[in-house]
């Protein structure tokens, strides 16, 4: 059986956005704190949530997230984030099997796992969105419920 392509956005969904404490002058634009994308701790059920679905053979794992376009080392901390939680080399289920971009709707996967539905393109993904956070899908636990 052919696997289905699973695209898993970070910030908000493998990442706990929410969680993460900035400085007062960073807080309308938190994207923009230096080093943001190196501080951010795991979502929870978020690394157990992938190795789960990893393991269970059903798909392959992408990562579908953005570039911050005004902050030019987020790229290189977004990268060295999923180093650090998932391994550096070809154990990663994410090893070379990343997007970074704000038209998440040009790519064609199978399935989003995204915690804004309306923005960088995710309304118009081509394959199935499942909204992170929204009332069908609060957490990790809802969204293995539905996929394993
Ligand atoms: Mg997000």
């Amino acid at each position: 059986m052919q696997k289905l392509k699973l695209m898993i956005d970070m910030d908000g969904v493998l990442t706990d956005w929410d969680a993460l404490q900035v400085p007062p002058a960073y807080s309308k634009h938190k994207d923009r704190y230096p080093g943001v994308f190196r501080e951010l701790s795991p979502y929870p059920g978020a690394l157990d949530a992938v190795k789960r679905l990893q393991s269970s053979d059903k798909y392959e794992l992408f990562i579908l997230s953005t570039c911050p376009w005004q902050h030019p080392s987020g790229l290189a901390d977004k990268q060295n984030w999923l180093k650090q939680y998932f391994g550096a080399g070809k154990d990663n289920p994410f090893y070379k099997r990343t997007f970074f971009t704000h038209c998440k709707n040009l790519i064609a996967g199978d399935i989003l796992i995204d915690d804004r539905p309306h923005k960088n393109g995710a309304a118009d993904f081509p394959g199935r969105l499942i909204y992170f956070g929204g009332p069908d899908f609060p957490d990790w636990p809802a969204v293995l419920a539905e996929l394993l």
